[in-house]
């Protein structure tokens, strides 16, 4: 992300620009969505990398290869990366909890077999 300036798109994450790129591309956006895309890859060298990368091979737009190219944690998914440590905390939660879940099932049917 660049110094904000007086520019719409300054104000827009990366991220939503990322999403919005493919179409930006095949000129299907709205103009006032295109223009805030334009506005943004004016000022973000990131988003601008992956607009030439896309427009030269579209495939190339895809989230999986561009968190390869840029790892979960740098360039335009530098944003991002809070959320996937929550998500991954979340995840690994719901795994514990729903092995406790088993774990008290199991627990209360053999009670109820032994009765
Ligand atoms: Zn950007």
């Amino acid at each position: 992300m660049a110094e904000k300036k007086e520019v719409t798109g300054a104000e827009v994450p990366c991220t939503v620009v990322l999403d919005l790129l493919p179409l930006f591309i095949e000129s299907e956006l709205t103009p006032e969505a295109a223009a805030v895309v334009q506005a943004h890859l004016d000022h973000c060298p990131d988003c601008r990398d992956v607009y030439e990368l896309g427009r030269r091979d579209p495939t190339a737009l895809s989230r999986r290869v561009l968190r390869l190219r840029f790892g979960p944690s740098e360039g335009p998914f530098a944003l991002q990366k809070d959320l996937f440590k929550l998500r991954r905390r979340l995840w690994l939660w719901a795994v514990a909890g729903g092995f406790a879940a088993g774990l008290v099932a199991a627990v209360l049917w053999k009670v109820a077999v032994a009765l």
